[in-house]
């Protein structure tokens, strides 16, 4: 079968190439993907700044068809059934996390799409506690990016705990931006803020507004702190929900948050340590909460969420590619282009 590869350690490295099928352990299910999204891991594996095992078949993010099933599997999963699936392979299901019900940051976990065989592939073999069924009437194109939907489930509603927050200061406005906008407005959040660059300025901060946010502002046009006090009676946002990953942001939003308020921290910085504005942390007595990721109950909030959010989830998918032109969207991902762009395994 086809698949998209990680050939070998180092910048670079990615080709399309040919490779055997896997035929189901007992445990395992074999999937058709369907779609399957391109997402920033994916480009740092190409960098080589995110930790990858080549040779091995990237992609995390998909959706597809149960074509087998492993014989322990036979009452629970049915050839056909329409499937979405975690990439928390190699998770150990026997340390304090796992026991937790928290695979997603086990240490043994060798997620699926860097360290294990992923999903840029016609057919994915993976174990079956992994996978869940797509609710009926989601469509494809939806199903598609449940895994970063289940992530910003899990930073706003597990993590973050923001049910009832009011004012929101969302940073970035890519994919975990856009959920986040998503997720905050199903949380009641009345004011929704959401700060970007040119980069995001016309395109992503149309759809932001769109999908609910009542305020854009460009930080390389505007002044965020006048925007964000004028917007809270001059107290600041109740929650922060850090998506950017940009140095000069997480510096900048520090200030912005209300006293006693929330900081959710999703986006990862590429440089190992930042300045950070620290005693404002403390003085404003701020609650800071890191997230990674996407927990078993994350995906259920996330699946049982997707039938009524399908219209706005569907405007995140910009284009559609088939497999043979990967290297078009991994360019478009790069110059920001659009917000999520799927592979297409089936075309
Ligand atoms: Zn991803
Ligand atoms: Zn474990």
């Amino acid at each position: 079968m086809k698949a998209l590869m990680k050939t070998a350690a180092g910048k670079g490295h990615v080709a399309l190439g040919e490779v055997p099928e896997r035929a189901p352990g007992p445990a395992e299910v074999r999937i058709a993907v369907k779609y399957c999204g391109i997402c920033g891991t994916d480009l740092h594996i190409e960098a080589d700044e995110f930790p990858n095992d080549p040779p091995v078949i990237m992609g995390h993010e998909y959706c597809g068809t149960i074509v087998e099933v492993g014989e322990a599997l036979a009452d629970v999963w049915h050839v056909g059934e329409r499937v979405v699936g975690e990439l928390h392979t190699g998770a150990c299901g026997t340390c304090f996390l796992c026991r937790a019900g928290q695979p997603h940051i086990c240490p043994h976990k060798r997620a699926l799409g860097s360290r294990t065989d992923g999903a840029f592939a016609e057919y994915l073999t993976v174990p079956g506690w992994l996978v869940h069924r797509i609710p009926d009437g989601v469509p494809w194109e939806v199903a598609a990016v449940t895994e970063p939907f289940a992530i910003a489930a899990h930073c706003l509603v597990e993590r973050g705990a923001l049910e009832g927050v009011q004012r929101v200061l969302i940073s970035g406005s890519a994919t975990m931006g856009l959920m986040s906008v998503i997720w905050a407005g199903r949380l009641g959040a009345e004011e929704i803020i959401v700060s970007g660059t040119d980069l995001d300025a016309p395109e992503r901060f149309g759809l932001a507004r769109e999908l609910g946010a009542t305020c854009t502002v460009n930080v390389q046009r505007e002044g965020l702190l006048q925007a964000v006090m004028e917007r809270t009676g001059g107290q600041g946002v109740d929650a922060w929900i850090e998506c950017s990953g940009s140095p000069a942001a997480i510096a900048q939003g520090v200030p912005l948050v209300k006293r006693t308020g929330k900081v959710v921290l999703i986006g990862l910085v590429g440089a190992e340590t930042i300045p950070v504005p620290w005693n404002t942390i403390l003085y404003h007595e701020l609650d800071l909460v890191g997230c990674f990721s996407s927990p078993p109950s994350s995906w259920a909030l996330a699946l049982s969420a997707e039938a009524a959010e399908s219209p706005k989830l569907r405007r995140l998918v910009t284009a559609i590619l088939p497999l043979e032109r990967w290297q078009e969207g991994f360019a478009m991902m790069r110059r920001g282009e659009g917000v999520k762009i799927l592979l297409d395994m089936s075309a």
